[in-house]
């Protein structure tokens, strides 16, 4: 390894330690376990020498929002024991693409990509594991995601979808508001979900500002980039 990347394997290991230190804390706080929270390293706008040197250290799942971007970084990467989840707002005409490297899509939000998502993981002759994107907006036109409203029509298509696996559900909390709230509201999709298609566990939800508020309201997976990665320089939602 040269000087420079071993500069940047400390960083990174230093800063896994401390959002694992954060997790166990929150975890702690809230009587749950730490082996069944699942950490994804959201990777976009890093490059894949990141990818790899955070898979030296240990980390199994990564996530990526913009297929131009995953795709060749998931091709570098692809001697690499890693999941890769895609959490970006998916175009229909993209999701092809998609299931051809995506393990995990976590943004699936209307009837049209799971048809267009099926119709690619059949062809790959791959299975797909898909969350339902929650909006916990009470505002119209956030960040995607389905209306709480239309989670269980969504669920329902994808259960019975060739190639696609129902995992359960994903949000991101709304700009201003307070996360608990959100994440409490989740937590109670979620349970709904459950009670209709109890294989649909993970609830996906918690990024570096508000992971401890996911832990508390029941998160199985969280989404972290800038604690892992430190600050992306051009915005990128
Ligand atoms: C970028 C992104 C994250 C990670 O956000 P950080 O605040 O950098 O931890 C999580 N989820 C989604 C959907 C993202 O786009």
């Amino acid at each position: 390894m040269g000087v420079s990347t071993t500069a940047r394997a400390g960083e990174l290991a230093d800063n896994l330690a401390f959002v694992r230190g954060r997790i166990a804390a929150a975890c702690a706080a809230a009587g749950r376990d730490p082996a069944k929270i699942t950490l994804i390293a959201v990777t976009k706008t890093f490059p894949a020498s990141d990818v790899r040197l955070l898979a030296g250290l240990g980390i199994a799942e990564v996530g990526e929002n913009r297929d131009q971007e995953a795709a060749p970084k998931a091709a570098e990467c692809a001697d690499l024991p890693l999941t890769w989840h895609f959490v970006g707002q998916l175009q229909t005409n993209k999701a092809r693409a998609v299931a051809a490297y995506a393990d995990v899509v976590q943004s699936v939000d209307r009837a049209r990509l799971v048809s267009a998502l099926s119709a690619g993981a059949v062809r790959a002759e791959r299975t797909l594991r898909c969350l339902v994107q929650v909006s916990l907006d009470e505002r119209p036109g956030g960040r995607g995601g389905a209306a709480p409203a239309e989670v269980p029509g969504l669920a329902g298509l994808i259960a019975g979808a060739d190639g696609l696996e129902l995992g359960g559900v994903m949000a991101v909390a709304p700009q201003g508001a307070d996360p608990a709230r959100a994440f409490e509201r989740l937590a109670r999709i979620a349970a709904d979900l459950r009670a209709a298609h109890p294989e649909a566990t993970a609830i996906s939800a918690g990024m570096s500002g508000d992971l401890e508020q996911a832990v508390a309201c029941g998160a199985t997976h969280l989404r972290i980039g800038t604690a892992l990665l430190g600050g992306r320089s051009a915005i990128v939602r």
